[in-house]
């Protein structure tokens, strides 16, 4: 399993070659910081990364 990290969206996908959430191709091996977002509305992070989807994101995406 190879999981890369969205530039455009922060969301984290594993065997894609194409963001399935945001359909771009700005995907990267290199990033840092698991997110785990459960309740976006309740969460500072979610806020300051701009997502409003339960799911699993990148902190940083280089
Ligand atoms: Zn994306």
């Amino acid at each position: 399993m190879k999981e890369k990290a969205c530039r455009n969206c922060h969301r984290i996908v594993t065997n894609q070659s194409i963001c399935p959430y945001c359909k771009t191709h700005t995907l990267s091996d290199d990033f840092a910081g698991l997110i785990i977002i459960i309740d976006p509305q309740k969460s500072e992070i979610a806020k300051k990364l701009q997502i409003t989807q339960p799911g699993r994101y990148a902190f940083r995406v280089r």
